[in-house]
């Protein structure tokens, strides 16, 4: 535990703000303009986040450029040019770094700075927090924007220190690049990151194989360049059009909202419309065919089958296709992956699908990779495709505790309790950015970012202006929120599916489902009623120490 007594003097902050990717650097900005001293302290190299971390081959957003973008400046979203429909990863990178320096945002980052402990002292009522370095850092508050896909996964399989090839990581990718020409590649990991590399690598490699666990839908981007008049069309209409997204489940614009259920129209007539969505491209629009795909089963069967019979009708070989098509859960309930060209790639000759449900990876070896059942695979290199321990992994990874002795580990060890996603009971003065709890990662995330950003500014300005010291969430309503959380989860087809947002790809974490799922729309509503009625479930205290339950 950091201890203020020893060592250099800390530095002293109004605001430590933990990430530098784009919440980190959005909060930057909006506190600043508040008159507040802030740093934000970033474990890369640069700023970015997810952008900068993952590199890999055909890494791009899934949500269109012209709508996962800042939206705090207009001057910013009227001058920057997407060159494409779906920005690509360096496109991306390029964007935030722009944002940096126009915002003059890199004097308060203080890269190659892991913060490993974050430390409540209940008698000063300040943060200490501690970097892997030694150094020590005071704050009145803290601000967590240690992102939700921040902490890559690598499978604990035997032997991988043994293989005389190279890994990699998907969210770790060599900024050099990697050039797989002429060789026989391995990649684990048939989700989002994997079903945008497999297309790239299957070009580049020898021979791929695609070592898949579990099918996952994916729907084409149908990517292309950007459309000049597409694009003066929206920027003429860019304040109306962030309005009209906020206003909606996935705080994405652009969508007319669908007035049936797909059990009102006729076969023919669905099919009909999914064909239309499936030519247009993208997750939200198909989603959007009706009203209860997310929560009717046998409404979300038709349009699952029609994806299904998509990729039967592409992939030749009969098997390959059958093991593509995912049969175990509910199109859109696990993260929905866009691609160019994912399916076709398995008419290849050069690829291979490898079904490890059935005979599981045993090993990695010195020369490629043995299943349980024995099969064995001489590989040159492997690629872990295999995700992150999302949304709970980043705080995990960091020692948050007070001085009374709670420990966030132990708060979260039956799974993330939050109030909103914002605040945990018991860490006073500690704000979460899209946490567990929140509707970020089911959402345009920059459009949550921004939101929780601005709640936590008004929140902090509300305090300063009113005398307030310290602000906690309450228990009752931490425990409140959760049960809505969950409560709205039931209601809906998510839980049916064994993914991330449950926790269920890191082995021996609980199975809670993580995202607020009742729609970005509903949750900025409610979180706007509470701070209006005085930070409603919060405990605010002009005292600088703790003040009741
Ligand atoms: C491959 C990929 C594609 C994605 N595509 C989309 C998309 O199309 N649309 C969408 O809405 N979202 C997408 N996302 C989600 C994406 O994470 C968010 O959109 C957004 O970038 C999150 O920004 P952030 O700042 O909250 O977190 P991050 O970008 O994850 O940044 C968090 C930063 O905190 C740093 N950090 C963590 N712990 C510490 C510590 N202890 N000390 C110091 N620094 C620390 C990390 O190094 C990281 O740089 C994608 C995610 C991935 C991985």
């Amino acid at each position: 535990m950091p201890d203020a007594s020893h060592g250099p003097v800390a530095r002293q902050l109004d605001v430590a703000i933990v990430g530098g990717g784009l919440a980190g650097l959005y909060a930057i900005h909006r506190l600043r303009s508040q008159g507040l001293r802030v740093r934000a302290y970033e474990a890369g190299s640069g700023v970015g986040g997810t952008w900068f971390w993952n590199r890999y081959p055909g890494a791009r957003c899934d949500v269109e450029s012209l709508e996962y973008s800042y939206s705090f400046s207009d001057e910013l979203q009227q001058e920057w040019q997407w060159p494409e429909r779906y920005g690509t990863q360096p496109e991306i990178l390029r964007y935030i770094n722009h944002v940096a320096d126009r915002f003059d945002l890199r004097r308060d980052v203080q890269l190659n700075t892991r913060i490993v402990a974050a430390v409540f002292d209940e008698a000063a009522n300040q943060w200490l927090l501690e970097t892997a370095d030694g150094e020590k850092i005071e704050a009145r508050y803290c601000v967590m924007a240690a992102g939700n896909l921040s902490t890559p996964r690598v499978p604990d399989f035997p032997g991988l220190g043994s293989f005389r090839g190279k890994w990699y990581h998907s969210g770790l990718w060599p900024h050099a690049g990697v050039d797989f020409t002429g060789l026989r590649v391995g990649v684990i990991g048939t989700g989002s990151s994997g079903v945008q590399m497999i297309p790239i690598i299957a070009r580049q490699a020898r021979h791929l194989h695609v070592f898949q666990r579990t099918a996952n839908f994916s729907l084409p981007a149908r990517n292309a360049p950007m459309d000049p008049v597409r694009e003066r069309n929206h920027k003429a209409e860019y304040p109306a059009r962030r309005r009209a997204a906020a206003d909606t489940p996935f705080a994405i614009a652009g969508h007319a909202k669908p007035t049936k259920s797909a059990l009102d129209v006729a076969e023919a007539e669905r099919n009909a419309a999914y064909e239309a969505k499936w030519q247009e491209g993208g997750s939200i629009s198909y989603l959007y065919a009706y009203t209860d795909l997310l929560v009717n089963k046998q409404s979300n069967d038709t349009a699952s089958e029609f994806v299904r019979n998509k990729i039967r009708a592409t992939v030749k070989d009969k098997r390959t296709a059958e093991l593509l098509a995912p049969k175990d859960h509910p199109i859109g309930t696990k993260r929905l992956c866009l691609d160019t060209d994912y399916y076709e790639t398995y008419n290849r000759p050069n690829v291979e699908l490898i079904d490890v449900r059935s005979d599981p990876i045993a090993a990695i070896t010195s020369t490629g990779l043995r299943t349980e059942g024995g099969q064995t695979f001489e590989l040159d290199a492997i690629v872990f495709a295999t995700g992150f321990d999302a949304m709970t992994g980043a705080l995990r990874e960091i020692d948050v505790r007070t001085s009374t002795g709670a420990v966030l580990r132990d708060h979260w060890e039956g799974g993330p309790l939050t109030y909103l996603g914002l605040m945990m009971s018991g860490f006073p003065n500690m704000f979460v950015v899209t946490g567990p709890g929140s509707p970020g990662v089911k959402t345009q995330m920059i459009a949550s970012i921004e939101q929780h950003v601005d709640w936590i500014a008004d929140c902090i300005g509300h305090m300063r202006r009113e005398g307030f010291e310290r602000i906690e969430a309450s228990s009752q309503a931490e425990l409140d929120w959760v049960h809505h959380v969950n409560t709205v989860a039931d209601s809906t087809l998510y839980p049916l599916a064994n993914s991330w947002y449950m926790g269920a790809n890191i082995p021996g974490k609980p199975r809670v489902f993580m995202p607020y799922v009742g729609g970005f729309d509903r949750y900025k509503r409610h979180c706007d009623t509470i701070a209006a009625r005085g930070y409603e479930g919060f405990k605010l205290s002009k005292q600088k120490t703790r003040v009741g339950p």
